[in-house]
């Protein structure tokens, strides 16, 4: 069959397995995998072959500068460049509205920036600051355009005051086929921790651990999981950082409760004591850094299953304004880049360790993100009918991070002179080559805005 591309000899890896074939692409699509065909050739031998893996959890938008006029480096050029060059091809961006602002306009204020600014395909998660009724009576609608999700957070000084109608939100949510994400961390713990510190003078960031407790993960954990049971709805717990809070959702998995885990690789990768470094403060996310038997756990739960997937949390600040020494324990810009360098990394320190198998990385970075965000199959995965975002690998190449490759305009990164073994070295997305040895080489504006069907089960 005549191909618009073939990708020759490569061994694809997908969650379910691995195997060697050509992959025939026309148009957008992988239309054949395996058997005679023609075309132009990417040659792939020697080279691993994965599906695009989906970040679901990326912040490259604000909607209003804050006070004090220092706002998240990036915006959807930034950040897909350097998602694109780190093997991810769709980007899931939090969409935090404005004040009164109905989550339908939050949503297209935002889809049109990502229309003109993208070039990996692109999803957005409404962010709720106030369950009012009228936003609860948007969800059904929202889900029907194609946004199967919510978002809230449990550390907000608001969250306890409109408790109920989060947890009304959670229930129209799951109604509707959609999944709800929560940020779990308990509003009033970190307020007295963060309010003894400052009476103690102990604000330095090097204390940040303390102003925010593992128990604070804990209790909100239980929380979500609470409402998952009473509801039935599935929530997601993002960014979950403690061994306590990962056993509150096994424990609940093993009820029966639709409860889904997310981790990103800061908590994979570094512990508490890095706060005490002289630039400690660039480590600062929420939750903090926590204990090795933490890191322990997560690596575990990753390979046992019941953390299902691994997202960046990208926060990009750019390094003087993370350590800005006007910052403390109650005054925070928390987050940092990650998109270029999560997938190194996990294949790096997670796969070559042995930790986890290569087929585990792709379920938790692609697979199991494409099912519960509605993307799957057409994303995800290699196979025919899907979309061609497939990322060419070199595992044997080694480079060491360094600040000045970063792409994101947060132009460092916190892993700077680690050595990493495993790059990507082409990208492409729906049949497009995007990145190529180390360049970007398509424009703002190809990305997508991608519908969404409803959240999947794992
Ligand atoms: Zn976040």
């Amino acid at each position: 069959m005549d191909m618009d591309l073939v990708i020759r000899g490569g061994e694809i890896v997908n969650a379910d397995g691995r195997f060697s074939a050509d992959i025939g692409i026309r148009g957008e699509k992988i239309v054949q995998i395996g058997g005679e065909m023609r075309g132009p050739e990417i040659d792939a031998r020697g080279r691993t072959v994965l599906p695009g893996a989906i970040d679901a959890h990326v912040h490259l938008t604000m909607p209003q500068v804050p006070e004090d006029g220092v706002a998240w480096a990036d915006d959807f050029t930034s950040g897909s460049e350097a998602a694109l060059a780190g093997g991810i091809t769709t980007i899931g961006n939090m969409t935090f509205l404005l004040p009164d602002e109905s989550m339908f306009a939050g949503l297209e204020r935002e889809a049109a920036l990502a229309r003109v600014e993208a070039i990996a395909d692109v999803i957005l998660h409404p962010v709720i600051g106030d369950p009012r009724q009228a936003i609860i009576d948007e969800i059904p609608e929202i889900v029907a355009a194609g946004h199967s999700d919510i978002k809230f957070f449990m550390s907000t000084p608001t969250f306890d005051r409109n408790a109920t109608g989060y947890l009304k939100a959670t229930a129209e949510a799951g109604k509707n086929g959609a999944l709800t994400l929560i940020h779990c961390e308990d509003y009033p713990i970190i307020e007295q921790s963060i309010e003894r510190l400052l009476a103690e003078g102990r604000e330095s960031l090097r204390n940040y651990p303390e102003s925010r407790p593992i128990i604070s993960e804990v209790v909100a954990t239980q929380r979500a999981v609470a409402f998952a049971e009473y509801t039935g709805a599935p929530v997601y717990i993002v960014h979950l950082s403690s061994r306590r809070a990962m056993e509150v959702c096994q424990e609940a998995q093993a009820r029966g409760a639709p409860v889904y885990v997310e981790t990103r690789p800061l908590y994979l990768h570094l512990t508490s004591e890095r706060f005490l470094e002289d630039d400690g403060a660039k480590y600062v996310g929420q939750p903090p850094l926590r204990e090795p038997e933490d890191v322990e756990a997560l690596w575990a739960a990753v390979a046992n299953g019941s953390l299902h997937t691994i997202c960046t949390d990208h926060a990009p600040w750019k390094l003087v304004h993370k350590l800005d020494p006007a910052l403390h324990v109650g005054n925070l810009r928390p987050g940092m880049e990650n998109l270029q360098t999560m997938l190194p990394m996990l294949y790096s320190l997670g796969v070559r360790t042995g930790k986890i198998t290569l087929e585990r990385m792709v379920q938790a970075t692609a697979t199991n993100v494409a099912k519960l965000f509605g993307l799957y199959p057409r994303k995800g995965t290699i196979a025919v009918g899907s979309d061609a975002d497939i990322v060419i690998w070199d595992l044997k190449e080694t480079r060491t991070i360094r600040d000045e490759d970063v792409l994101s305009r947060a132009g460092h990164s916190i892993y700077n002179g680690w050595e990493i073994t495993g790059w990507p070295i082409t990208t492409l997305r729906r049949g497009q080559v995007v990145y190529d040895n180390r360049r970007i080489v398509a424009k703002p504006g190809s990305g997508k805005l991608l519908p969404r069907g409803l959240t999947q089960a794992l």
